[in-house]
């Protein structure tokens, strides 16, 4: 019996229509934007107006709240679609995590001041936690937030910002206490729009995922309404950042298999058409053996992620199983990218090539939400 073509165990009719859409719009509306995002280093304002209209933003949201009353598996559709055409620079990722947060831990006022607009791409979300000197110790962050009346008034830096530049709300994460190095963090949902002393610095010029926007954040006496604080309490920002983080860490587990599964296709594809002495180099043995060999593990860690997957939808997915995705298919999406590099030989090497770009793109797979060091920390806690 012949293999046959793989598809996800949590895919129905509704997702397949759904997946039909977003591929037909990721193709013709993004896709021939992807070069100039990428010299320009940032996605257009506009296209998340439009990706708001036609659906796709928050698709996992309640629709009380704008969204559009779906679960995790619909957003799987868009990661995916992206995620196997190497668009890198929409982050749409952080975005929604921020939504998660307002939607776990807001207020019910606060969901209906802030999610809708998310929805429709007017407000763009980023995640504001890393700072200079904390970035995997977060307990060691510093940008304070004091409050004085009605007001915060937030002095402070960030660094390595998704979506920094156009951010038009971040879920910003401050300190409140300084006497309490966990308990003293809270969470301020900040709309940045001609906000006084809020300043974005460089955005960072990058190994890869150069469409992305990953900026420096500045805080000068900056004040915001004490009605941003999330869900209005002081303290519980800690608290509030650990249990969402299954989410996080699935979104990249997936865009990274996703990822592979594209990568693959292309080299199969490739090696197909690249002759050299006389033959189709996918007919040498060694072609033929690396591809068998990328193919099982992109296989075996889309599998993975699918189990992943309906666990979070039946609300099941614990940290450490969310910890095993992220740190195993980030490396192995590192090892499968490398692989196809190879296979495309010095055209591997050139950004007009997908793997190429896919290849620069997957490093920071393993250092982002959260290091795969991190990761394995949080394991072999539990074993
Ligand atoms: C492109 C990009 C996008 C990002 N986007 C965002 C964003 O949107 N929002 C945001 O807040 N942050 C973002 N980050 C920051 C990212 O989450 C941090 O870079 C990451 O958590 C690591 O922190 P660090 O860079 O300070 O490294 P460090 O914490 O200094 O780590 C350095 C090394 O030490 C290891 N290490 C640290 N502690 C331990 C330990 N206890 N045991 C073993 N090893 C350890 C790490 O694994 C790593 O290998 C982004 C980063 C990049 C590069």
């Amino acid at each position: 019996m012949s293999m046959k073509p793989y598809e996800s165990p949590w895919m129905d009719d509704d997702l397949r229509m759904l997946r039909e859409a977003v591929s037909r719009y990721v193709e013709t509306e993004m896709l021939p934007k992807d070069a100039r995002w990428r010299a320009q280093h940032h996605v257009d304002r506009e296209t998340w107006r439009d990706v708001g209209a036609a659906g796709f933003l928050l698709m996992d949201v309640p629709a009380e709240y704008g969204g559009g009353g779906g679960d995790f598996r619909h957003e799987a559709v868009l990661y995916e679609e992206l995620a196997r055409r190497g668009i890198s620079g929409f982050g749409q990722g952080v975005h929604s995590i921020a939504a998660h947060y307002v939607l776990n831990y807001g207020t019910e006022e606060q969901k209906h001041r802030w999610l809708p607009r998310m929805a429709r791409g007017e407000l763009i979300g980023a995640i504001a936690m890393t700072e200079p000197g904390a970035g995997s110790d977060l307990k060691g962050i510093r940008t304070r937030a004091v409050r004085d009346g009605d007001e915060y008034v937030v002095n402070g830096s960030k660094i390595f910002i998704t979506n920094g530049s156009i951010a038009t709300i971040l879920m910003l994460v401050v300190r409140t206490d300084p006497g309490d190095r966990s308990r003293g963090l809270s969470i301020l949902m900040v709309e940045t729009e001609g906000l006084k002393g809020y300043r974005v610095g460089r955005v960072l010029d990058k190994m890869g995922m150069t469409a992305q926007d990953t900026s420096e954040l500045y805080f000068e006496d900056v004040r915001v309404p004490a009605d941003t604080l999330l869900g209005l309490v002081e303290g519980k920002g800690m608290h509030q950042l650990m249990g969402d983080l299954p989410y996080e860490r699935l979104t990249i587990a997936l865009g990274g298999v996703a990822a592979m599964e594209g990568a693959v296709a292309e080299t199969a594809k490739y090696v197909r058409e690249r002759k050299a002495f006389g033959h189709a180099i996918g007919e040498f043995q060694n072609t033929r053996f690396r591809l068998a060999e990328i193919v099982t593990i992109t296989r075996v860690a889309r599998t993975f992620v699918d189990k992943c997957i309906e666990q979070l939808v039946k609300g099941e997915l614990d940290t450490e199983t969310a910890a095993m995705a992220k740190w195993w298919v980030t490396d192995m999406q590192q090892q499968v990218m490398d692989e196809c590099v190879q296979l495309h030989g010095g055209y591997g090497y050139m950004n007009e090539y997908l793997v190429c770009r896919m290849f620069a793109d997957s490093r920071v797979q393993r250092i982002y939400g959260g290091t795969n060091e991190i990761m394995k920390e949080l394991i072999s806690r539990s074993v």
